[in-house]
């Protein structure tokens, strides 16, 4: 666009953004009210992660230049979000006896942490198991708490502990994470890896059918394309993406190409569009650069659990190694040119958000919860309307719950239950 000839509108996206890129920074009444009717789900929080952090509560004000959190109760609110989908994440490791397991452990660990904050804070969470339980929360002025998890690494060593999740709240699954498991193939961390499985083993195809049984929805986020193909071919209720973004958009393994998201809604899916910025645009990083990252995690401790003090000393590292290596950062922008795309490709019934919030989500302008309400104005500035947004926000994450429970099989919930 021309800026002489079109200064009329340079001067309102002036008045509409703070900086370049880093979205609207006036929220309309519309987009508030819009937002304040939606059930606002997002798909991945990552947030469990941090409820075993010494002296951190979620029921706390924190801010992400502080330490680092992106989700706690009072940013919900302010954000608007109302819940979605709390995440048991386990980090692949061995694949041997001993490391199944340490996730099987690790798993129960997570899966109890996530239930025992809802224990500990009844008036403010509330667990939901089904479709329905989303409206009702919200009416009753609590946040909404699904389980999901994320790599099936916990039930490796016994798959039939996937009841026994069940019967404690999980409604969601994904099979690996960044490296391949004796499930499923994985998408790796930029350029695909070498199959070992060719997508499926016999193990993640009978996982499947296990999870379609009981209605736990089906979640390809991670998976290679030929899992997806195949999670697709054989689940026998619509699946999910709960953080991917557009491989047309960024040639990145953990995206998902146009012709699979058109295959995905077809079939009824949702796909729900992360915010993680090394797969929303090629920010530079080099094998070089990510192994100096790790190790400057690795001096601290690891990336999760570090006291405040540490965190802003590997902070300042961090700066430095990306002004080193001139690192790019991806900003709101960005975020919302893959969320625009997948709106166009799949079409909006099959759009939510999973940010991965506290699991490395968040781009400049988007940093935490508190600015979920800049996707809503972005939303109806690129011309939206209200239905489509409410969808958007939660109403499809709702319909697919209703889905995949509808075609559960009743007679294994009900074992499950017992
Ligand atoms: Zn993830």
């Amino acid at each position: 666009m021309n800026k002489v000839v079109f200064g009329f509108g340079l001067l309102l996206s002036c008045v509409a953004s703070a900086h370049a890129g880093t979205g609207p920074a006036v929220i309309s009444e519309k987009a508030k009210a819009i937002q304040a009717k939606a059930i606002n789900l997002d798909t991945h929080l990552d947030t469990p992660a941090l409820f075993g952090r010494p002296g951190w509560k979620i029921t706390d004000r924190h801010t992400y230049s502080g330490d680092g959190s992106q989700i706690d109760y009072p940013r919900m609110v302010e954000g608007g979000l109302d819940g979605g989908f709390w995440v048991v994440f386990t980090g692949q490791e061995g694949r041997d006896a001993a490391g199944n397991l340490k996730a099987r452990d690790a798993g129960l660990k997570r899966l109890s942490e996530i239930r025992e904050m809802v224990a500990a804070n009844g008036d403010k969470f509330e667990l939901a198991t089904t479709a329905d339980d989303a409206a009702r929360i919200k009416a009753a002025g609590k946040r909404i708490v699904y389980i999901s998890m994320e790599n099936a690494y916990p039930v490796e060593q016994d798959p039939s502990l996937l009841s026994f999740y069940y019967k404690q709240g999980l409604r969601m699954i994904s099979l690996a994470h960044t490296s391949h498991n004796d499930f499923a193939d994985s998408a790796g961390m930029g350029v695909a890896p070498k199959g070992e499985h060719g997508g499926l083993s016999e193990k993640g195809k009978a996982l499947i059918a296990e999870a379609n049984k009981l209605g736990i929805i089906i979640d390809q986020s991670h998976s290679s394309n030929e899992v997806f193909d195949q999670m697709l071919e054989l689940s026998t209720a619509p699946i999910i993406l709960s953080h991917s973004g557009a491989y047309d958009v960024f040639a990145h393994s953990r995206n998902i190409d146009d012709k699979r998201i058109r295959a995905l809604a077809k079939k009824g899916g949702v796909i729900q569009v992360n915010s993680l910025g090394g797969y929303l645009i090629d920010t530079g990083a080099t094998p070089e650069y990510r192994a100096e990252q790790r190790k400057i995690y690795e001096a601290f401790g690891g990336r999760r659990g570090m006291s405040e003090a540490d965190r802003k000393q590997a902070m300042e590292q961090i700066a430095a190694l990306d002004k080193k290596y001139n690192i790019k950062k991806a900003d709101f922008d960005d975020y919302m040119r893959h969320l625009l795309h997948i709106i166009k490709v799949a079409g909006w019934e099959h759009v939510g958000l999973g940010a991965d919030w506290d699991g490395g989500g968040g781009v400049q302008g988007y940093e935490d919860i508190a600015a979920l309400p800049k996707v809503v104005q972005a939303l109806l500035d690129a011309g939206y309307d209200e239905k489509q947004i409410d969808g958007i926000l939660g109403g499809n994450t709702v319909r697919l719950i209703r889905e995949v429970q509808a075609k559960a099989d009743p007679a294994a919930v009900k074992a499950a239950l017992e």
